[in-house]
């Protein structure tokens, strides 16, 4: 009997030690699956992207209400809270033609139907030669992700501006990791994936905004956290906005041109 009762310690002893042995299919997770996509060739839109602009007309497209960007925070956060609901957008009249877009200087910005919040993003642009401009004159548009934070558009690729202004920069406040830019005149790319901030039911801030850049390709912001909107003037901060926004290029009286873009919401 004592040595059945034994034996049967034995089993147990040695069946609690191999059930805590850790198996490599412990770790294994196999569900959910990650959804299937097709991606596209090259930097074609992949199987379930929202594509804003194929080429052929500004659709996707609509006359800004809130277009604020000159100025301090405080101005650029009451005109935003001084959107009328009512307002009636017209249609986006830049220039289409050969498969792009162009700034039509002086009609303004343009942005998109559509409201975005996390996102991947993928956009083509093409900042025209010249003789005479320079700085932050020199082919100038924008990026402003839900109209408020701006990657910024510029010739730079020998044209000197101050480091936080140039192409790859959000504007303002982070310099880009490296020039990456190509001549005027030459297409480039800009790839972003964006964590749009979250906010507290107060208006508090929950969650900072994240923006990660490849600018030709190449890394120019990795992860980096966005301290607020971007401001012309002085410091910048976060207020409460909604959870997606439309996306907006700049006028910057410069006739910079598009194609290609596409989104991915997050
Ligand atoms: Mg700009």
């Amino acid at each position: 009997m004592k040595h059945i009762f034994l034996f049967l310690l034995a089993i147990g002893t040695f069946n609690i030690a191999f059930a805590q042995e850790p198996k490599p299919e412990d770790t294994e997770v196999w569900e959910p699956q990650p959804q299937k996509v097709t991606p596209g060739f090259i930097y074609a839109p992949p199987s379930d992207a929202i594509v804003l602009f194929d080429g052929r007309d500004l659709s996707e497209w609509q006359k800004p209400q809130f277009k604020s960007e000159k100025g301090t925070l405080k101005e650029i956060e009451q005109d935003f809270a001084a959107m009328d609901p009512n307002f009636e957008h017209g249609s986006a009249d830049w220039l289409v033609e050969d498969g792009s877009f162009t700034v039509v200087p002086g009609t303004g910005a343009i942005e998109t139907k559509r409201k975005f919040g996390d996102m991947q993003l993928h956009i083509e642009w093409l900042c025209p030669q010249s003789e005479t401009k320079t700085g932050q004159n020199y082919s100038n548009s924008g990026l402003f992700i839900m109209g408020l934070y701006e990657l910024q558009i510029l010739n730079n690729y020998k044209s000197k501006t101050y480091a936080n202004g140039q192409a790859g920069a959000i504007y303002k406040q982070k310099i880009p990791l490296v020039n990456a830019s190509r001549p005027p005149g030459e297409w480039q790319m800009y790839d972003v994936i964006f964590t749009a901030p979250r906010f507290n039911k107060d208006g508090s801030l929950d969650s900072p905004a994240y923006i990660t850049v490849f600018h030709n390709g190449v890394l120019v912001q990795n992860h980096v956290k966005l301290d607020g909107p971007t401001a012309y003037i002085g410091k910048t901060y976060y207020f409460m906005h909604p959870q997606k926004m439309p996306i907006r290029l700049q006028d910057h009286d410069n006739p910079v041109r598009f194609r290609n873009i596409w989104v991915r919401a997050l």
